[in-house]
């Protein structure tokens, strides 16, 4: 499939887990990405990964942090520059912090919201002359099944990613007019930095009874970032022509 030939695509949070598996996926359809995150390492290995698939040529990297609105104005500039415009956005960038509620200090709550709600604004709002410009144009966000369904130790990321959803839902309507989708995953159980990696996890003394219910219904366990990057790749392409003000759950059906 070369679905995104001729196509112009940022991404963010592409230097590790579902971002980066979606600039492999795009780059394999045929894409052009500029793909950005806050992790030099993370991004000089997602290029490497391009250049042994003979894509690099198509792929141009820069470190952005999506929380700070200076760089996103910069970094936004840079890209739709390096494209000559842009057609497709894919904020994956984001963070997970777990906590007692009654233990997450503001700083800890702010910093959460700042990264995943704010950040993703922040790259919507500067992207958006570019992307009306654009052809077919798509903005593609992340949510998470905790947004709609109950995770316990993660309401300040829930709210970032209820946030988000909310969000997209306005954006998709705001410019429906002007031929803009705006859509979200709301992905779960899936093998990533953020899950398997050195994040932060949960608290020492969490109840792990409270996640009984969270255990995908297919598969054996936490699937590959690939399996959404799939998605996205068909939401930001002409296969998603006909959804837009919603969200896809990718979750092997811990949600049923
Ligand atoms: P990941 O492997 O940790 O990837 C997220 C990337 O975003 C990391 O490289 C991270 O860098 C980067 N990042 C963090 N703060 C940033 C900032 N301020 N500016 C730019 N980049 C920043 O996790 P992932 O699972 O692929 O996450 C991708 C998206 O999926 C996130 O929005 C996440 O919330 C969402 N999601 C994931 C799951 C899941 O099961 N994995 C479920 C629901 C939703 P650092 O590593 O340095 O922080």
């Amino acid at each position: 499939m070369q679905r995104y030939e001729n196509r112009r695509v940022l991404v963010t949070g592409a230097g590790s887990g579902i971002g980066r598996a979606t600039v492999h996926r795009i780059l394999a359809e045929g894409g052009r990405v500029f793909a950005v995150d806050v992790d030099e390492t993370g991004l000089k290995e997602t290029y490497a990964q391009a250049a042994a698939a003979s894509a690099a040529d198509r792929l141009t990297t820069a470190l952005l942090d999506v929380s700070d609105e200076a760089a996103v104005r910069a970094g936004v500039a840079a890209a739709t520059g390096t494209l000559g415009g842009l057609d497709v956005l894919v904020n994956a960038a984001g963070i997970l912090r777990s906590e007692h509620t009654h233990k997450t200090t503001l700083d800890l709550f702010e910093r959460i919201i700042a990264v995943n709600l704010t950040g993703t604004f922040l790259v919507i709002r500067e992207a958006l002359p570019a992307l009306l410009d654009g052809d077919r144009p798509v903005v593609v966000n992340f949510s998470s099944t905790s947004a709609s369904f109950a995770h316990p130790y993660m309401a300040a990321y829930a709210a970032s990613k209820g946030g988000i959803q909310a969000m997209t839902h306005a954006i998709a309507s705001e410019y429906s007019k002007q031929g803009l989708r705006a859509v979200c995953v709301a992905p779960g159980s899936i093998a990533s930095g953020m899950t398997t990696g050195t994040g932060p996890g949960l608290p020492e003394d969490a109840d792990m009874s409270l996640f009984a219910k969270l255990a995908p219904a297919i598969g054996q366990g936490f699937a590959g970032p690939e399996t959404v990057a799939g998605v996205v790749a068909m939401l930001g392409s002409e296969d998603g022509a006909f959804i837009t003000g919603t969200e896809i759950r990718i979750d092997g059906g811990t949600h049923f």
